[in-house]
């Protein structure tokens, strides 16, 4: 049988996966996009601050600004 040599072949596939967050380990595929870099191709994920990380530090900050009324309240009986 006849053979050609060195065929080049390109073929397209999608890639379907999932995303985690690294520090609680929440789903974030419904917080991630997919694009292709402008100047050279390459395949990049855009994925937004988790949602539930960002309640605890929201709830994190809302205690450390009532700690701080409190050291201000405490400091000001000094002055
Ligand atoms: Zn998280």
């Amino acid at each position: 049988m006849p053979t050609f040599e060195n065929v080049e072949v390109s073929a397209t596939v999608s890639v379907d996966f999932e995303v985690y967050c690294g520090t609680c380990g929440a789903g974030l595929c419904g917080e991630s996009d997919t694009r292709h870099s402008r100047n050279r191709g390459y395949l990049q994920v855009t994925v937004n601050a988790c949602p539930n990380c960002m309640d605890a530090k929201d709830e994190e900050i809302k205690d450390l600004t009532y700690r701080i009324e409190e050291l201000e309240n405490e400091l000001s009986k000094y002055e």
